[in-house]
């Protein structure tokens, strides 16, 4: 299907070459997450500017999924504030969750969702976005700032 081998096309670009990979001095938010079922690790590094990310780097390893969302993440949040960047969260989270959504919503990360077919992978393609999460989670503990939505949410 031409759909599926577009989306395969996007994966393995980000793959082959990540998008914002390195570390960033003096981040903000710092955070890393593992998927030992499937070997993979990443650590992902958020600057913050009048509450938007003004810039967001990873670095990790491990399977091509793994990677790919991660470098398709980076591109997707940079200059979102916090509370965008958790909706978008939430939203990549329920396209894996098989929930219908749009590709108003989602863009390029639509190409992930061939994946939730293969529910050992859909750990590989969330975490990234779990990652991000627990470190934005954990910024706004420090900063004092946890919302009544947050602290209600199921981990
Ligand atoms: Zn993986």
């Amino acid at each position: 299907m031409a759909l599926d081998d577009l989306y395969r096309e996007v994966i393995l670009d980000h793959y082959s070459h990540p998008r914002n990979k390195g570390e960033l001095p003096d981040p903000d938010i710092k955070v890393e997450g593992a998927n030992p079922l499937c070997g993979d690790e990443l650590s992902i590094y958020v600057k913050l500017d009048g509450g938007r990310v003004a810039d967001v780097r990873f670095v990790g390893r491990g399977c091509s999924i793994s990677q790919a969302s991660a470098s398709m993440m980076t591109e997707q949040i940079k200059g979102k504030t916090i509370d965008e960047a958790r909706a978008l969260a939430g939203r990549f989270k329920a396209m894996m969750q098989g929930e219908p959504v749009s590709q108003d919503e989602l863009g390029e990360l639509m190409a992930l969702q061939g994946v939730r077919k293969f529910p050992v992978r859909v750990k590989c393609a969330s975490l990234s976005w779990v990652a991000l999460e627990q470190g934005m989670d954990e910024f706004e503990t420090a900063k004092g700032k946890v919302s009544a939505r947050a602290s209600s949410e199921q981990p």
